[in-house]
């Protein structure tokens, strides 16, 4: 079996719709490394884009899974209940920000618990508007993709969006798009467009993933804080991708010593097993009626044995302090690169939740080609990463916590050598 040969059948079978970035089909997978079809093997930068935090297939994370399965793989939490579901909540309830009396509940992937979360803020404030930040990503189902910031790809040819969804520039200093500019426009839009006491919920990535790995400033935090208290609107941190140690903490809000009062998590809770989760204030999440909530799958015994696993791992192995040691020597590898790749513009991230954006260096705009051409030298060397921004002119870096040092070593070489032969051929 060639990569050739699938994606030749892949272009035959599958919807145009599901993109692809490389063409590498996977065999095994362990830890830090992937193998391919064709028995090549490649260093994981992308983790399944911040699921596998805790590495491919955690020897924990699949004892528990196996020994799940054994039991039983699905009943329907809804139908006959299981106590590793109660159990992980109470986890949640306990290590989510916030100091206050939590609840949860489980679904299947992180636009899902984006959009749980959206239905919970406006059950408990009657409200219905939702107030959200461009370049923002909050997933691909009506509510997520317009709450989503980015109209290509995602909104391309779908039609009319939710009603009631508002959008206020995301501050980025870099891009000269300052605090009190973002404060501005919030202040325009309460006045032209919606009254404060209409609106249910703010809705933020503390780091925004897809948008660019940009986090959000302190001051901005705190006065959405502010803001959100003085008119009663629920501040929902969307912590799908930013979460379960990727910034060196467990969750990415712990950076700014304000509390949301609805976390979304998804991704690096199930370790590679699909679970996602919305915890908040218990009155809160109180606020839908019985049977508003749920689904067939959400919280199943597979997603949650792993989730029950990653927990364990994240405390035993000290994954956030990891992450902040990993982070430092990526970016004071890319760093020493700044005089030999022009082309740097910024490198940036908390913990391991890295970027480097790459501009033109005689007009200081956006080189998505330059981008694409690193991601693509870097895949034929064997490792993996990806790009985001709304100009597709970051590379970001989200290798699991738990890579073996030699592995890294490694990875960290392939990276500079592709950049510096990346700026040579310009
Ligand atoms: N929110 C954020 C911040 C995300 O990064 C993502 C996925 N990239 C989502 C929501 C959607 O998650 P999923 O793809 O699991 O639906």
């Amino acid at each position: 079996m060639s990569n050739a040969a699938i994606a030749v059948r892949r272009t035959g079978a599958i919807s145009r719709g599901v993109g692809v970035t490389t063409q590498v089909y996977a065999e095994k997978a362990q830890n830090a490394e992937i193998w391919d079809v064709e028995g090549r093997r490649y260093i994981d930068f992308a983790a399944g884009i911040a699921v596998v935090n805790t590495g491919h297939r955690h020897p924990k994370v699949i004892a528990a899974v196996k020994d799940q399965l054994d039991r039983f793989t699905h009943t329907c939490h809804q139908v006959v209940p299981y106590e590793s579901y109660v159990r992980l909540a109470e986890r949640l309830n306990q290590i989510v920000p916030g100091d206050f009396v939590k609840k949860t509940v489980f679904v299947t992937t992180g636009a899902e618990a984006v959009e749980n979360a959206v239905k919970i803020a406006r059950a408990a404030t009657g409200r219905s508007a939702v107030i959200a930040f461009t370049g923002g990503f909050h997933g691909r189902t009506f509510m997520g993709m317009t709450l989503t910031g980015k109209v290509a790809p995602y909104k391309t040819g779908f039609g009319a969006m939710m009603p009631d969804v508002f959008h206020v520039p995301f501050p980025i200093e870099l891009h000269g798009q300052t605090v009190e500019a973002s404060l501005g426009v919030l202040d325009k839009l309460f006045k032209a467009d919606v009254d404060p006491t209409r609106v249910a919920a703010f809705i933020i990535e503390p780091v925004q993933g897809e948008g660019g790995f940009y986090d959000v400033p302190k001051a901005f935090m705190e006065k959405l804080r502010e803001i959100a208290d003085q008119h009663g609107i629920l501040l929902i941190a969307d912590e799908v991708q930013t979460g379960f140690c990727r910034t060196g903490k467990l969750f990415a809000m712990e950076h700014y010593g304000v509390a949301a009062d609805i976390t979304t998590m998804a991704k690096g809770l199930g370790g590679g097993f699909p679970i996602a989760a919305v915890t908040g204030r218990a009155d809160i999440m109180d606020a839908p009626v019985a049977g508003g909530l749920g689904g067939t799958y959400g919280g199943n015994p597979i997603g949650v044995a792993a989730a029950n696993a990653v927990l364990d791992v994240i405390e035993a192995e000290g994954l956030s302090e990891r992450a902040v040691s990993l982070g430092n020597r990526l970016k004071q590898r890319l760093q020493s690169l700044r005089e030999a790749v022009p082309q740097i513009a910024d490198i940036r991230g908390p913990g391991f939740m890295n970027a480097v954006e790459l501009n033109i260096p005689a007009t200081g705009t956006p080189n998505p080609d330059f981008t694409n051409r690193v991601r693509e030298k870097a895949l034929e060397k064997g490792l993996i990463v990806l790009t985001c921004g709304v100009y597709g002119n970051v590379i970001r870096f989200l290798a699991p916590l738990t890579i073996e040092d030699d592995v890294f070593s490694e990875a960290l070489a392939i990276l500079e050598a592709t950049l510096r032969e990346c700026a040579a051929e310009v």
